[in-house]
């Protein structure tokens, strides 16, 4: 009882801290995380991500010890290079994007920045220098600039205008009677998903993090909306060092490498024309995958016809 009595406690003490609301993901769980399992080491030193390169080693990770969820996973992504991971729900795709902001350690293994042990540096660091779009964006009871501007707040508004024209959101903004100003969220103006990940892609923008994770950005959304932000993920990922989660099979075409994962294992890995040739896990997604897109466009097309 007392385990779940803290945390409870807790939650309740931070929600009455922040007084304009309970606020996005990305601090919340920061908020969360700095008290519970995850400690700085006691030399630890800021990490000096100057390339962006990721590395995981033979990572191995539980939530629970009698419940592995990742089973010895490896792989490299150059600085500046996108790796995609896709695979079934429940398959450890979101475990690994938490190893990486160091949301949890690995209890096997390590992963590591540019050669640096994430148990090695602070947490600060690690989450300064990575940008999260994460599937479901909170936004902040504030301005849409306000909401912008946190992913760097010295930015001038020149800036914030910038980062939104990137994310395809500026237009939009400016035909809102108070433009910049309209407050958003639970008491203000009620977003659209694609247009909270939109606004949640421009803080990405403003934050320019030498690497960047997204979850599913865009899995939440239609086919047409999600081409359209996809326009802009691939701006803000160029570049960077890009960890892609993708449920869209359509979005990871282009991606360096992708790795299939299944059940907490690397079941293929290669380009998508290795991994098409291959005929197996991947080919299979995507067959099934071009079939409900070819579903999909059947029942648009017949509804416009009404
Ligand atoms: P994916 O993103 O591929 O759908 P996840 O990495 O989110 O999968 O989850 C992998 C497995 O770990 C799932 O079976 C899920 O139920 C479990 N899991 C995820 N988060 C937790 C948690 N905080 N505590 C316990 N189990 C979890
Ligand atoms: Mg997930």
């Amino acid at each position: 009882l007392m385990q779940i009595a803290i945390p409870l406690n807790f939650i309740g003490f931070i929600y009455r801290e922040i007084r304009q609301g309970l606020a996005d993901i990305e601090s919340m769980f920061a908020l969360l995380d700095v008290p519970a399992e995850i400690q700085d080491a006691p030399d630890a030193q800021d990490l000096k991500a100057v390339e962006g390169t990721i590395r995981f080693d033979d990572v191995k990770f539980h939530y629970d010890v009698a419940r592995p969820i990742l089973k010895g996973i490896s792989f490299e992504v150059p600085a500046g290079k996108t790796i995609a991971i896709v695979g079934p729900s429940g398959a450890g795709k979101s475990t690994i994007s938490r190893l990486l902001f160091r949301f949890y350690d690995v209890t096997g293994g390590s992963v590591s920045i540019d050669g640096q042990d994430l148990r090695s540096v602070t947490q600060e660091s690690v989450r300064g220098a990575i940008g999260m779009v994460p599937q479901d964006t909170v936004l902040f009871n504030d301005t849409i600039a306000y909401n912008i501007r946190y992913g760097r707040p010295d930015a001038t508004e020149e800036e914030v205008r910038e980062a939104a024209r990137m994310a395809q959101i500026h237009d939009f903004i400016e035909r809102l009677p108070e433009g910049y100003a309209a407050e958003v969220g639970e008491r203000g103006l009620k977003l659209s998903g694609g247009e909270k990940q939109r606004v949640a892609i421009a803080r990405t923008i403003l934050k320019a993090p030498p690497i960047l994770i997204l979850d599913e950005a865009t899995s939440a959304l239609d086919t047409h909306t999600e081409r359209e932000i996809q326009t802009a993920l691939d701006q803000v990922s160029r570049n960077r060092t890009t960890l892609v989660i993708a449920h869209r099979l359509s979005t990871v075409v282009n991606a360096d490498q992708i790795i299939v994962l299944q059940a907490g294992e690397i079941a293929e890995r290669g380009t998508h024309t290795e991994l098409l040739a291959m005929k197996g896990l991947y080919a299979s997604m995507w067959d099934r995958q071009r079939e409900a897109d070819e579903a999909e466009e059947r029942l648009r097309a017949a509804k416009e016809a009404d």
